[in-house]
Formats: structure tokens, C-alpha cells, sequence
């Protein structure tokens, strides 16, 4: 174990999906992975399965790399609409079966504040995008997370009864009377008896 070059800490396709390899990314999918065996189920194909993320929050922030690799591992994506995020500002999750079991896995402190001194984080603190930090850096710090087992990367929390279950929308649709796009009806609003998309209707938008 001691010779990780030749290891992949995570799979190819996960690394070009993020965009770089970072601690993070590999805590995400090990947390997926111990998630899943906690739950002696595989990685979810389509919506059985639900993923609540606790860092949330829309500060950039490292630490957020995580939920990358947790979509990864458990299927839970936000495409699926199963990856919920809570804004609770910690790196923890919890996988839930809808009528059935649940776990909760939080990175251990002492993870955290071995990530933390690593020259990885350094760099980072330094200004470097992720992507910029020297490889014998990025390579220290993904490979101490792969290299621990899940009892010293996580806390496990268990539940043996599930009361969330997912709301299915409606699918009636309308045309925005002003713009003429379609608009799912539960999320049209009606002023002066016009049936107007939100932004239409003059509520907040993105840009
Ligand atoms: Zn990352
Ligand atoms: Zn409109």
C-alpha cells in the first residue's frame, strides 16, 4: 500500500467530470462509497436512492469538491434530482433509502485538520486554483485520504426508519403569456389574470 502512483484514487472519468484532482474530491467518493456499504446497496441508477449534502451554502468554498465525488459514488445526482443540499456548513451527508434505512457520514475533525496543514491547502491559501497546485501536493494530500480506511476518514450515524419521501411534480405545463416559453404550471404565477413565468412576472433572476 505503500506505492499509490500506479493506483487511481478516483476514477479517470471523475477527475475529467470535476475538472482537477483534489482531497476533497477523493473524500466525496470514499464518503459515497462507505455510504453505499453502510447501506449494503450499489450505486443508485435512477432515483431510489437520496443524497442530502450538509456543506450548502453558496460561498465558493474547497471543501465543496466533495459533493462531486459523492454524485459520483452514489449515483445521487443533482440531474436526477436526488442530491438535495442542506446549508448546514459541514462535510457530512446522508444517504437515504425513501421508506427505508438512512446513514450519516461526516468527515472525522482531525481529517479535516490534517487536510488543513497539508502543502496542498497551502497553495490553495496562497491564491492557486485547484488545478495549479504542484502534483507532488495534490498527490500528498488525495493520497492520505485514499490511504486511511472509512473508520478513520468518517463517523457513521445510522437510521433504521426513513420519513422523507420525494415529491413528484406535476407535469402540466403552460406557455408564459409574455414570453411564450413553456412553464411547468406549479411554478407559473398569475398577475392581472396573465399566466406569467417567474421571471416574467418580475421576480429575482440569476444574472
Ligand atoms: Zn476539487
Ligand atoms: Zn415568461
Amino acid at each position: 500500500m505503500e506505492d499509490q502512483r500506479d493506483q487511481k484514487l478516483v476514477p479517470d472519468w471523475l477527475v475529467e467530470f470535476h475538472g482537477h484532482l483534489c482531497p476533497f474530491l477523493v473524500a466525496g467518493w470514499r464518503m459515497g462509497q462507505a455510504a453505499l456499504s453502510h447501506l449494503g446497496v450499489a450505486r443508485e441508477r435512477d432515483q431510489g436512492l437520496f443524497l442530502f449534502a450538509e456543506l450548502g451554502g453558496e460561498a465558493l468554498r474547497p471543501q465543496s469538491c466533495f459533493e462531486d465525488g459523492l454524485q459520483a459514488a452514489t449515483g445521487c445526482t443533482a440531474g436526477k434530482g436526488t442530491l438535495r443540499r442542506l446549508d448546514f456548513g459541514k462535510v457530512a451527508a446522508v444517504l437515504a433509502q425513501p421508506g427505508g434505512i438512512a446513514v450519516r457520514v461526516a468527515l472525522r475533525p482531525e481529517v479535516c485538520d490534517v487536510l488543513a496543514q497539508a502543502d496542498y491547502a497551502l497553495e490553495r491559501r496562497q491564491g492557486k486554483p485547484a488545478s495549479a497546485v504542484s502534483p507532488a501536493a495534490i498527490a500528498d494530500a488525495a493520497g492520505r485520504v485514499a490511504r486511511m480506511t472509512a473508520d478513520e476518514l468518517f463517523s457513521f450515524e445510522k437510521f433504521s426508519v426513513v420519513h422523507f419521501s420525494p415529491e413528484v411534480a406535476n407535469p402540466a405545463r403552460t406557455r408564459c403569456a409574455n414570453c411564450g416559453e413553456y412553464v411547468f404550471e406549479q411554478d407559473a404565477v398569475t398577475s392581472d389574470g396573465r399566466v406569467l413565468c417567474r421571471p416574467c412576472a418580475g421576480h429575482p433572476t440569476a444574472v
